[in-house]
C-alpha cells in the first residue's frame, strides 16, 4: 500500500505569521516559515480523506487542487482542526453526494453543537449547507474502517480532553497533545513515519514542547518524524540541522510518502 500524506497547513492555532506580531519568525520572508493551520490530506488506493478541516480548508484545498474528497476523519473539535467543515460543500457540489466525517464522542458532541445548522437542519435552510454523515467511533476500538482502508485510531491527551490520532500503515498522524498513554505509545511501536505535535520551546498545559516530542521520538524510534503545529517561537532556518538525526520541522505543502 502506497501512502501519500501532504502536510496542508503546519501551525499552530493562530496561524503563523500570527495577527499583529512583530516577532523575527512573523516576519520571516522563508516560506518555511509561513505556516497555516495544522490539517493533512492522506492519498491513498485512489481515495482522497482529509485529516481535520481547518480554518483554512479552502485556500489548502485551492493551493492543493484537492479535486476530490471520500472522506473526512477529525482529530478533536478545536477551533483550528473544525472551522473550515463549511467548504466541504464544494465537493458535495462536484461529488454529487454526501461525505461521510468520523470523529470521537466529543468531535461528535462538539460538531453538533457547534455546527447545528448542518446536522440538524431547519427544514427551510436546506439549500445550501454541507452534506455530511457524521459517524462517531471510539479510539480504543482495535481499528477504524473508512474508505476501505484499516486505520489504527489512537487516544491522545490534550489537556482534559481526548485528541485522535490515525495510524495507517506505518504512517501515524498525531497531533495536539500533551501525553500519550502507555496503551497508546503502543499502537505507535514500528512506524516508519510520524507526524508529530510540537508547539513551541517552553512546556505547555495541552501540546507538546520540542523537548517532550523529542522524548517520544527517542522512545518510538520510527524511521523518520516530522513535527508539526508549529508555533512562532519556531524558526524553521534556525532549527534545520539541529534537530536529531531523522526529525525535523514540517512545513506547508510537504509531500510524505510512506510505502
Ligand atoms: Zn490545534
Ligand atoms: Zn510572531
Ligand atoms: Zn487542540
Amino acid at each position: 500500500m502506497k501512502i501519500n500524506l501532504t502536510i496542508l497547513g503546519s501551525g499552530t492555532s493562530t496561524g503563523v505569521p500570527v495577527i499583529t506580531c512583530s516577532c523575527s519568525v512573523c516576519t520571516s520572508k522563508s516560506p518555511r516559515n509561513k505556516r497555516l493551520r495544522a490539517s493533512a490530506w492522506l492519498e491513498v488506493d485512489g481515495k482522497s480523506i482529509l485529516i481535520d478541516t481547518s480554518t483554512d480548508l479552502r485556500q489548502q484545498a485551492l493551493r492543493h487542487k484537492i479535486q476530490r474528497v471520500d472522506a473526512v476523519l477529525i482529530t478533536h473539535p478545536h477551533a483550528d482542526h473544525i472551522m473550515g467543515l463549511d467548504e466541504l460543500r464544494a465537493w458535495n457540489f462536484a461529488q454529487k453526494g454526501r461525505i461521510p466525517i468520523y470523529g470521537n464522542a466529543w468531535s461528535e458532541r462538539e460538531l453538533r453543537q457547534k455546527f447545528e445548522y448542518i446536522f440538524d437542519p431547519k427544514p427551510v435552510e436546506g439549500g445550501g449547507i454541507p452534506l455530511l454523515d457524521l459517524h462517531r467511533f471510539d479510539p480504543q476500538d482495535s481499528h477504524l474502517e473508512v474508505c476501505g482502508l484499516r486505520f489504527v485510531p489512537i487516544a491522545l491527551e490534550h489537556g482534559s480532553q481526548e485528541c485522535v490520532a490515525f495510524r495507517l500503515g506505518d504512517l501515524a498522524y498525531v497531533t495536539d497533545c500533551n501525553r500519550i498513554p502507555e496503551e497508546s505509545l503502543k499502537r505507535l511501536e514500528g512506524l516508519d513515519t510520524l507526524v508529530l505535535d510540537c508547539l513551541r520551546i517552553k512546556p505547555h498545559g495541552t501540546h507538546f514542547h520540542l523537548e517532550k516530542s523529542l522524548e517520544t521520538v527517542a522512545h518510538l524510534k520510527p524511521r523518520r518524524t516530522w513535527l508539526t503545529h508549529l508555533g512562532h517561537e519556531l524558526d524553521y532556518l534556525e532549527w534545520k540541522g539541529k534537530l536529531p538525526k531523522g526529525v525535523a520541522f514540517a512545513y506547508d505543502g510537504l509531500k510524505i510518502s510512506v510505502g
